[in-house]
């Protein structure tokens, strides 16, 4: 049975992240992934991802802000561009507490009238009552060069990605775990869990409870010239957010509206959401296209808090930092994880 310091199951954003981190210490590392790299039955694939450090929350402030450094690190290291801080938008209730936080935390942010932001970014058509919180921190990561990019530096520092192998058993031993897919067996002194929506079925056979419920959501893409800084828009019950898209131009979808569902059946976009966002979308972009050109899915694997849960059981790591909002954290969760599994080795 092939030996490596650390396994990985699953290649998503995570997974990788945390394989490049492991792979700089040293660590032989192997991943084993049930699809293609960059497929799009997860919830790590599509062009791009909000990144922001503006949240109520002082906890994700600080998150950001490492998580910045470690993004252009990554740039650097790699030769590209993945990160582009445009700035962004957050209108509607609590935004004072985000205001309030990143100030807190020393970043930069800018409370103004619907009126001036419209006159700076015409592009949005801002609410006309209530403040705007302008963050100039804020921008959008290109999700699939960042998977491409962990995932190069990983293997240039030998790590092994197995695609097409989907892990159907976990065991592990006091000299090891060993880790079993219907057609090979994997044998390391630690398993790291990234298995995304697909987690509870992974780890529940060996007792581990993790407190998550899977949603099937719908984004959507218009097409518009010129890209518009990000735009969260929070309305009490229901918060929805879009941002530049490089293929079409545009992409919005409400936040945590689909049905729970389990990541094995298949299932299409909302149709009832794609309408509303395509509402929203033809209130506050009014120079974009009002007919969607696509809807996606993706999966939420969401905690009832929103919270990352990143945990050690003995030879066992269990990363499961979603709830629609991590991969703007990937390269910081990614070093967190193989902190983790450096405990068992
Ligand atoms: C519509 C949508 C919009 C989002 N927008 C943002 C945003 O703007 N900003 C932001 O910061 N975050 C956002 N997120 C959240 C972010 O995309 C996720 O938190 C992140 O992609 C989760 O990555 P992951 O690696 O945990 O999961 P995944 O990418 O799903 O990776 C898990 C991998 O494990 C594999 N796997 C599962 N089981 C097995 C098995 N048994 N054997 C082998 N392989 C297995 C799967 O095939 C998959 O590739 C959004 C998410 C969605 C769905």
């Amino acid at each position: 049975m092939q030996r490596s310091d650390v396994l990985i199951v699953g290649a998503g954003i995570m997974g990788v992240s945390t394989a490049y981190a492991l792979s700089r210490a040293g660590r032989n590392v192997t991943l084993l992934e049930q699809f293609r790299l960059g497929h799009d039955r997860g919830s790590s694939h599509g062009k791009s991802r909000i990144f922001r450090f503006s949240y109520p929350d002082t906890s994700y402030v600080e998150m950001g802000i490492e998580s910045l450094a470690l993004w252009r690190e990554l740039e650097e290291e790699g030769g590209v561009h993945i990160l582009e801080q445009a700035g962004g938008f957050d209108v509607g209730a609590g935004i004072e507490s985000n205001a309030a936080a990143l100030e807190a935390c020393g970043a930069s942010a800018e409370i103004i009238t619907g009126r001036q932001a419209a006159a700076r970014w015409p592009l949005v058509r801002f609410p006309d009552e209530g403040p705007v919180l302008f963050s100039p921190d804020s921008g959008w990561t290109d999700a699939e060069l960042a998977v491409r990019t962990f995932t190069d530096l990983a293997r240039a520092r030998g790590s092994v990605l197995n695609e097409g192998r989907r892990i159907v058993e976990i065991a592990p031993s006091d000299e090891g775990v060993d880790i079993h897919s219907l057609d090979g067996s994997w044998s390391a002194d630690v398993v790291v869990v990234t298995a995304g929506a697909w987690v509870r079925k992974l780890v529940g056979p060996l007792g581990i409870d993790v407190p998550v419920h899977v949603t099937r959501e719908s984004p959507v893409f218009f097409r518009q010239a010129g890209h518009a800084p990000t735009l969260v828009e929070w309305g009490g019950e229901l918060l929805r957010y879009a941002l530049p898209d490089p293929d079409h131009g545009l992409k919005a979808a409400e936040h945590m509206v689909g049905p729970i569902v389990d990541p094995d059946d298949d299932g299409g976009a909302d149709p009832a959401s794609i309408e509303r966002v395509t509402k929203w979308v033809s209130e506050r972009f009014p120079s974009a296209d009002p007919a969607p050109v696509e809807a996606q899915t993706c999966f939420y694997t969401t905690t009832d808090d929103e919270r990352f849960i990143l945990e050690r059981h003995g030879r066992v790591v269990v990363g499961s930092p979603c709830s629609g909002h991590g991969f703007k954290f990937a390269p910081l969760i990614g070093r967190r994880l193989a902190v983790l599994a450096e405990e068992a080795l």
